[in-house]
């Protein structure tokens, strides 16, 4: 096996934070591999996992949608590829998002994962805060989470599990081979959560 293809979609939000963070799980982990950043279709074709970052779900979504990469990212999860949705990622990756003030909204979704999302969920008095979280599922009991204008999850199909809660609200989920965060692993400097993703792209290869 030659080593990992990992992309970073490089439309918007913290691609650097990501970059970063990907490229020191790999070497931590040992593992063989690359980390780009990614915009076109043909470069998310070769890749063998995907984070999008945080940032405006309705402009990551235009701009893929326009260019293409929208249909290549949907063609790749179909195909088992391993994604990672953060804050915006999450809302991008999800089947049905609505704003808690503006309402449902249309914009382009991957509608891959069975959830409902209420974007802004945590109010304007909270548009930022950070705050202790668990995921034990997946074997981090502890993680500081960076929620910023953070979305939650209000509905979850039967095939996802749920792998945090704060304030009564799901703020992490798994479906399969994909991970979304309502909230910001790489704006820290533990990496739990992103070698975690990178395992499971290795298991898949
Ligand atoms: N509020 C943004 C949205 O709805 C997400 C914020 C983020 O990614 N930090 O798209």
């Amino acid at each position: 096996m030659t080593g990992l293809n990992i992309g970073i979609l490089a439309v918007q939000g913290d691609v650097a934070e990501n970059v970063m963070a990907t490229k020191m799980s790999l070497e931590e982990l040992g593992i063989d591999g690359i980390v780009n950043e990614v915009k076109t279709p043909e470069q998310i074709a070769d890749l063998d996992g995907l984070i999008i970052p945080g940032g405006e779900s309705t402009v990551i979504g235009t701009l893929s949608l326009v260019n293409g990469s929208l249909k290549k990212i949907k063609e790749k999860i179909a195909n088992g590829m391993p994604v990672f949705g953060i804050c915006a990622g999450l809302i991008l990756l999800s089947k049905k998002a609505k704003d808690r003030v503006v309402g449902e909204m249309d914009q382009p979704l991957l509608d891959f994962l069975d959830v409902k999302i209420e974007r802004n969920a945590f109010g304007r008095q909270r548009d930022s805060f950070e705050s202790e979280i668990s995921m034990e599922k997946i074997g981090i009991p502890k993680f500081h989470g960076v929620f910023i204008r953070a979305p939650s999850i209000m509905e979850a199909g039967k095939d996802v599990e749920i792998l945090s809660k704060f304030n009564e609200k799901t703020i992490a989920v798994k479906q399969g081979n994909i991970i979304g965060t309502s909230f910001h692993p790489e704006l820290t400097a533990d990496i739990s959560l992103h070698k975690y993703f990178v395992n499971l792209i290795r298991k898949k290869n």
